[in-house]
């Protein structure tokens, strides 16, 4: 079923800034419906959040470690 091909491409495009929550509601439910029925774009999708490191939570680690080494 290669149908959705070129919907797996948009998809892929589109979670980085579903990640990044730099999309509309509309564009991250659209990643999450597809993902929920393509096995392999879910994959692409967990690998990339996990990736992504949550910037907030590093600046913090960051912050104690230095106060400690102080
Ligand atoms: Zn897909």
């Amino acid at each position: 079923m290669p149908e959705d091909l070129n919907d797996c491409k948009i998809i892929q495009d589109l979670m980085p800034l579903v990640i990044d929550e730099a999309c509309s509601e509309e564009s991250r439910r659209a990643v999450e419906a597809h993902v929920a029925g393509c096995t392999n774009c879910a994959k692409i999708y967990e690998t990339m959040k996990a990736a992504v490191p949550a910037p907030a939570v590093d600046a913090n680690e960051d912050h104690t470690i230095t106060n400690l080494n102080y």
